[in-house]
């Protein structure tokens, strides 16, 4: 069956990255990989469509992460959120769980898949 992932970024490049790593991850499942640039855009495919999973970064315009986090739960829209960004504040992780999402990854360069892996496999999703 095949897997739809949701890859919310607004760096075209960081989307590139991601989505170079999936297949390697998921080995030999079929991705079905939908890309938003932005907050609103991302509230717009969460709204209409489900995924098995989504990647969401928190610095972006229109509608930050923990903005697209609220407004899910706010419209009671369930869904399974990893964050994945490189912002320092240290209450970010608490923050986002809180919010809903499974799991809280810095993003960093090269990207780091060990604790992705890791948190698909306690969800899982592996
Ligand atoms: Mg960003």
């Amino acid at each position: 069956m095949s897997l739809s992932i949701l890859l919310v970024d607004d760096s075209k490049i960081i989307r590139k990255v991601i989505a170079k790593e999936l297949p390697s991850i998921f080995k030999d499942r079929e991705l079905k990989l939908t890309e938003a640039a932005d907050g609103n855009e991302a509230l717009e495919y969460l709204c209409s469509n489900s995924y098995d999973l989504v990647f969401l970064d928190l610095t972006m315009p229109e509608k930050n992460g923990y903005e697209v986090l609220e407004a899910l739960n706010e419209k009671g829209i369930k869904a399974n959120i990893i964050v994945l960004t490189a912002d320092i504040q240290p209450e970010a992780e608490k923050i986002v769980k809180k919010l809903g999402a499974v799991g809280y990854i810095r993003k960093e360069r090269p990207l780091n898949i060990t604790p992705l892996i890791e948190i698909l496999q306690e969800t899982g999703m592996l």
